[in-house]
């Protein structure tokens, strides 16, 4: 039976150059492929966009309270899909996911990260990690070269550590980088605050406000 994957790293950890790198190697082997992604995520509106250069356009542009059965229409024939920015699901349609793996036989590769800049998981990624079949880490490097498994985020350059979950990068001077978890406590500050148990419920409430 196909399996659910989900393929997580930091920013900057070639998570789109990689989905890219599938969705050809399907298609080279004349396999078709559905390649999808949330509109949360604005950034290249339709297309995915990879920091080395690589675009393609989305076959399906995912709504947070779209069931994705509908939207994907008849599966018949598709070899995989491969979902970017998959946090940005709701724990709902990472289930119909691994549904469509585990009813209809076709493997789901979702690439994401695993956490906000806040070190909280996002309602999808959460979802994800209990449920995913496989779970592959893609690693990038911090700024003192260990390995990066955090994302901080920078307002006008300064790392921040309050805000919206959800802030794409380039809107409102907003950046991110990607640092070890020494180096995150050393430039953003202490995590402990943030640590409340609440956090995943009040996370999807604002993914799912951002549609109304
Ligand atoms: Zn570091």
């Amino acid at each position: 039976m196909a399996k659910l994957y989900f393929r997580y790293g930091a920013m900057n950890s070639g998570k789109s150059t990689s989905l890219m790198q599938v969705a050809y190697n399907y298609e080279e082997r004349d396999q078709k492929v559905i390649v999808m992604k949330s509109s949360i995520d604005t950034k290249g509106d339709s297309y995915l966009v990879s920091r080395i250069g690589l675009r393609r356009k989305v076959d399906v542009l995912l709504q947070p309270r779209d069931t994705l059965c509908e939207k994907m229409g008849n599966l018949s024939g598709i070899a995989c899909i491969l979902v970017d920015e998959a946090q940005f699901l709701t724990p709902r349609q990472v289930d119909e996911l691994y549904e469509i793996a585990k009813r209809i036989d076709i493997p789901v590769i979702c690439y994401g990260l695993r956490s906000d800049f806040k070190t909280q998981g996002f309602p999808g990624s959460i979802r994800l990690l209990e449920l995913a079949d496989e779970l592959e880490e893609l690693v990038t490097i911090c700024r003192c070269g260990k390995r990066a498994k955090l994302n901080a985020r920078k307002v006008g350059g300064k790392f921040v550590k309050d805000g919206d979950q959800v802030a794409i990068d380039g809107n409102d001077d907003v950046t991110y980088e990607s640092l070890c978890g020494e180096c995150y406590l050393k430039y953003v500050g202490s995590i402990l605050k943030e640590s409340t148990p609440e956090v995943s419920e009040q996370s999807l409430e604002k993914v799912l406000k951002l549609t109304k």
